[in-house]
């Protein structure tokens, strides 16, 4: 199958770029042949052959180039290669990315690419919601079941893998939504390969600059790259990395083509952008989420703080193990439940009432009486998901005025 990849600035003998925001900015980049400063965007479902011969020799594969969008387009390889770029970053080893329309469309094709009927994936319980749906109402119907416990006790999940050798996929999202629970990728990734089960992780929340699941491990890495990663909430996107490259090459390419949850260059090109400036809005997302934190802890209205930078959070030590710091990400607890959960929610001036995260505007959203509305309380309670629970994506504004918002809507 072609791989219809150009030189490359990582293949070009030049500098060797030792820091990270260097490679955020170059990695992943061709010379334009117009001449553009900026990767175009290349919107052409189609790309033309000089010859009829020469299209026999792209479809074999012994020329490069690009034949159909849908199977590769020069904008969407620069996100490609950066986000490789960016997940390896001082690992010394290479890995493929393949681009998606959304985070879903790179999940569920991983899903599809790697397991059979019979098959089981094992998994956390706190994960993405649209992950779980895709887990317990869809994937069944194709006989591949989950296998969902409480990852963090490691002794449950030896049992599991030993006990059932249908399981052939660990699937692991650190930190998760929304409890910012965090599981052992190392520990985890250890005792898959010793049960010949793949792993994958899901890296949305940390992204690679917080941690790099592929150094502890993982097979497989996926983003939604609407997040953080895009950091100005432009576009939806996702990629599937793999650190098999002949598999990623051959059968990954092939289900990607044919289940056709290709990106578009537009929202591609708005990716590539945002992730220039990855490492320095991380660390300001990081810094104030952490005074965030401190502030709330020590609020009389507010009955407890998820955040994995306290350490009364039971993953603090996971999480300070595998991550550079503990991120953006935290929930809190209102102690007055699902009508202070509301009037909270209603007051805030500044911050923005919306889903979603990594952006670099402060958002909030009450899972209570929004994205988990309709699921019945036992459930909701046993994904520690309380009526007065506020799950926060701290954005990068001066933190005294996100400080000053939460005050007086916390009045
Ligand atoms: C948003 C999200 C997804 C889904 O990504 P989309 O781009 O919305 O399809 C998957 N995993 C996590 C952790 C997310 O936050």
């Amino acid at each position: 199958m072609a791989d219809n990849t150009f030189p490359r600035i990582g293949d070009i003998p030049g500098p060797q770029l030792t820091g990270w925001s260097s490679v955020a900015v170059h990695a992943g980049h061709t010379k334009d042949p117009m001449y553009a400063h900026q990767v175009p965007i290349y919107a052409s479902s189609t790309y033309v052959f000089d010859e009829a011969e020469q299209g026999m020799r792209r479809f074999s594969g012994e020329e490069k180039g690009y034949i159909y969008s849908r199977w590769g387009n020069p904008t969407i390889t620069e996100a490609e290669e950066k986000i490789a770029a960016l997940e390896t970053f001082g690992l010394g080893m290479n890995v493929k990315g393949i681009l998606h329309a959304s985070g879903m469309a790179a999940i569920s094709t991983l899903l599809l690419a790697t397991l059979k009927p019979g098959d089981k994936v094992l998994t956390h319980y706190s994960l993405y919601g649209g992950t779980n749906e895709l887990l317990t109402k869809v994937l069944p119907g194709l006989h591949i079941i989950p296998v969902i416990a409480d990852l963090r006790n490691i002794d449950t999940a030896e049992q599991l893998l030993k006990n059932d050798p249908a399981i052939r996929m660990l699937y692991l999202e650190t930190p998760a939504n929304p409890t910012i629970q965090c599981v052992d990728i190392d520990v985890l990734s250890s005792l898959a390969r010793q049960y010949n089960c793949l792993v994958s992780c899901d890296n949305t929340f940390a992204t690679p600059y917080l941690q790099q699941p592929f150094r502890l491990g993982a097979d497989f890495v996926v983003h939604s790259t609407t997040k953080f990663l895009n950091g100005h909430g432009t576009a939806i996107g996702g990629i599937w990395l793999g650190r098999d490259i002949d598999f990623m090459q051959t059968h990954a390419t092939k289900v990607h083509r044919l289940l056709g949850g290709n990106a578009n260059p537009f929202d591609t090109f708005m990716l590539i952008q945002g992730m220039k400036t990855l490492e320095l809005r991380m660390e300001r997302h990081c810094h104030n989420a952490m005074e965030v934190a401190h502030y709330l802890a020590a609020h009389p209205a507010v009955a407890k703080v998820n955040y994995t930078g306290l350490d009364e959070h039971p993953d603090y030590y996971t999480a300070a193990k595998q991550m550079r710091h503990p991120g953006a990400m935290l929930s809190f607890e209102l102690k007055g439940g699902l009508q202070a959960g509301i009037d909270f929610m209603n007051k805030l001036q500044m911050c923005v009432r919306t889903v979603s995260l990594g952006t670099c505007d402060t958002l909030l959203s009450h899972p209570a009486s929004m994205t988990h509305y309709s699921v019945p309380k036992e459930e909701k309670e046993q994904y520690g998901i309380t009526d007065g629970l506020i799950r926060m994506n701290v954005g990068i504004e001066n933190v005294q005025d996100i400080i000053a918002d939460l005050d007086q809507a916390l009045h």
